[in-house]
């Protein structure tokens, strides 16, 4: 059977003029020696930011980020056929991730949707090129899956909103020029009332960033607190007090970014790199029919997945909103990247716990790394608990459990 991403579609001469655009780019592109066991990546936060901004900005200068953002904001507008050749492309050359991955995904398109002309025009051309960075102040720390539990106040000031509160696990939030905040602006109205979406200028006074490690050793996220900082009223996202509805659009179209199989493919090819070239009594474990079997299992639940998130594209592509129906994509994605990483150490066997730095260490320790990452995969963007709730109330009608959550 061919791999799914090696699949040849029927593609019109457009779409093949697209994909070559997109195989040259990657050619002409691509760090020297990407892919191989010669390319020495950057191994701290600062440099691999700096590596993803530089490769933003390659993307964009090519008109290859956001493809599918409208044309008057930037993106091209791509259907749903060059949305696949696109993610095919990115998939068989490992590229990395644009800086704004997560900007691209759900802040600009949040923008397109419920912003006034001042922010598409202030915002968006700069989350495309990657010249500001963003990050998501949705939760607090008695805020998370029960997210309309946000305490986070901005009271209007004549032109201005005064925030004050704390928002935690924000991703990026070190480096970020700009955050999406949700904050209560009716402490009196009920709990899913009176909140506001605000876009927040990091560099403003009263903000302090404090980032957390995490078990990978890294600082992905962050506290963020927020002392009577001063944002002005056009920066309110949407109606005041309409937060809510909009945070809910923000949340899908998150999901629908995280529920992509493009990293899971990835994965995959790298498990099966993994089981060729480790040995026990001389012998490939590609060859044991054990570890052909998991292998397989993995690859046809990928396939499973691929139809789910080609569905979810593809009602986004037609400008409808793949509602909570994308949270099926998202449980599963997560879930199924969770268990291929769990699977790598078993694969590595007991030197799959040596990380970077030791000399037996498996892949340089990356095995172990992506171990130790994708244990968040099931918590980030709503944990699999809640995305369970999700589908059972909304998708299946099923009653609903006591509490509310994102
Ligand atoms: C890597 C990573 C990056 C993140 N980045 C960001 C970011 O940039 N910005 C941001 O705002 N947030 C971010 N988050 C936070 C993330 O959205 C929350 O962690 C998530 O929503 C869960 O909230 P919580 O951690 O408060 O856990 P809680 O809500 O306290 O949940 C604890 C446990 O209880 C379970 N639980 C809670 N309620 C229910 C229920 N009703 N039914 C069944 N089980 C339930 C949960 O599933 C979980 O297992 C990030 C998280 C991770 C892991």
């Amino acid at each position: 059977m061919k791999r799914s991403a090696e699949l040849e579609l029927d593609l019109s001469p457009e779409d093949q003029a697209f994909r070559n655009e997109v195989r040259a780019f990657l050619d002409a592109n691509l760090p020297k020696g990407w892919g191989t066991r010669d390319y020495a990546g950057p191994r701290d936060e600062p440099s691999r930011i700096q590596f993803q901004r530089t490769w933003q900005r390659r993307l964009f200068n090519a008109g290859l980020v956001a493809i599918a953002w409208p044309k008057e904001h930037g993106g091209r507008n791509a259907g749903f056929i060059q949305q696949m050749v696109y993610s095919t492309e990115m998939v068989r050359r490992r590229a990395p991730d644009p800086i704004n991955r997560s900007a691209i995904a759900y802040v600009g398109p949040t923008i397109i949707q419920w912003g006034s002309t001042w922010q598409k025009e202030r915002f968006l051309p700069s989350i495309l090129s990657g010249d500001e960075i963003w990050c998501q102040g949705f939760s607090e720390p008695d805020a998370g899956s029960d997210l309309a539990s946000i305490r986070t106040r901005a009271d209007l000031d004549g032109d201005e909103f005064v925030v004050t509160g704390q928002k935690v696990w924000t991703s990026k939030a070190q480096f970020a020029d700009w955050c999406y905040v949700l904050a209560r602006t009716d402490a009196s109205a009920a709990k899913h009332q009176g909140i506001s979406c605000l876009l927040i200028d990091m560099r403003s006074p009263g903000i302090t960033v404090r980032p957390l490690r995490q078990i990978s050793g890294r600082s992905e996220f962050n506290q963020v607190f927020f002392d009577e900082v001063r944002v002005p009223r056009r920066c309110l996202l949407g109606a005041l007090n309409d937060g809510w509805r909009i945070a809910n659009s923000t949340l899908r179209y998150e999901r629908a970014g995280l529920s992509g199989t493009s990293r899971i493919e990835q994965r995959r090819d790298i498990l099966v790199a993994l089981a060729r070239e480790l040995t026990v009594d001389g012998k490939p474990l590609f060859e044991d029919p054990v570890v052909r079997d998991q292998l397989a299992r993995f690859a046809v639940k990928i396939e499973a997945l691929r139809s789910i998130s080609a569905r979810v594209t593809a009602t986004i592509v037609r400008g409808a909103d793949p509602g909570p129906e994308v949270s099926i994509a998202k449980l599963l994605t997560s879930e199924l990247d969770q268990a291929m990483a769990d699977y790598g150490m078993d694969l590595a066997g007991p030197y799959a716990a040596l990380v970077c730095g030791s000399p037996h260490a498996v892949k340089n320790g990356n095995v172990a790394l992506s171990y130790l990452i994708m244990r968040a995969a099931t918590i980030g963007g709503g944990t699999s608990e809640i995305q369970r709730n999700v589908i059972a109330e909304r998708v299946l009608g099923l009653p609903r459990s006591s509490s509310a959550s994102r």
